[in-house]
């Protein structure tokens, strides 16, 4: 299934897409979605964001290539940290490149979108709290990620959390390309298997210290080849099996 949000005049609805059409979407996210009535064409929408997060978590170095091309050690245990709902964009918007950085950078991302809360959940019963999948570019200001010397600043900045085009509910997340061009030119390209950390252990140990409420977001990390956007750049993440996440990037 796939789970869309879109605007409407009364403001943002979730929508079920089947080929072109869009269906009503009865549910929510921790008792699952349903299509009810035909409402618009693809054509007609402005596709949103797929989720709402309370929290983004995610997950730094969780592929040992991307470690290491930082000169960094793979952790020996997830390395995780938030970023704001308020840098959330969805496809097609602008991601706005900040004065205040030199070094605007794209990784690609598998996006775990969470169903049911999950509070202190044994990875063994992970999988009960996954709504699905989405893709997701965890845009970073890599000049302040050195220097701030923590990584708030660097992935909160407004409009560094594209995510969309949809959720995609029926998955096997264990072995999917997650690629990333940049103006057409493929600049990352892994594979889901390389997750140091894999999702039923992320949920544990992340569970275990903060309720994931639904909805909530996990960015589980980026394969090798980060590189520079810059303003007047197309950048696209593709997770195979979910789609095209497309922004345009701007100056501010
Ligand atoms: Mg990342």
């Amino acid at each position: 299934m796939k789970i869309i949000r879109f605007q409407t005049a009364s403001g943002p609805e979730f929508g079920i897409l089947e080929g072109e059409t869009v269906y009503n979407a009865e549910g929510d996210y921790a008792s699952g979605f349903r299509a009810g009535e035909p409402v618009r064409e693809l054509s007609q929408i402005t596709l949103l964001s797929p989720c709402q997060p309370t929290k983004i978590i995610a997950i730094g170095r969780n592929y040992a290539a991307h470690a290491a091309e930082h000169g960094d050690e793979v952790p020996s245990q997830p390395l995780i940290f938030l970023e704001p709902p308020s840098a959330v964009i969805g496809p097609g918007e602008p991601i706005v490149c900040p004065p205040q950085s030199a070094q605007v950078e794209h990784e690609s991302e598998l996006a775990v979108v969470i169903g049911r809360r999950a509070q202190r959940i044994a990875a063994t019963d992970a999988w009960d709290h996954v709504l699905g999948y989405t893709c997701a570019n965890d845009v970073t200001a890599r000049d302040l990620q050195r220097s701030d010397g923590q990584w708030s600043r660097a992935k909160g900045f407004d409009t560094f959390a594209p995510m969309g085009p949809w959720i995609i509910t029926d998955l096997d997340p264990a072995n999917l390309t997650v690629t990333c061009r940049v103006n057409n030119q493929v600049k990352q390209q892994g594979s889901t298997s390389d997750m140091v950390f894999k999702i039923p252990q992320l949920i544990e140990y992340i569970s275990a210290a903060m309720t994931l409420e639904p909805g909530d977001v996990i960015l589980t990390g980026t394969p090798e080849g980060v590189g520079l956007i810059r303003p007047g750049d197309q950048v696209e993440v593709e997770v195979e099996g979910i789609g095209v996440l497309s922004n345009p990037v701007v100056a501010a």
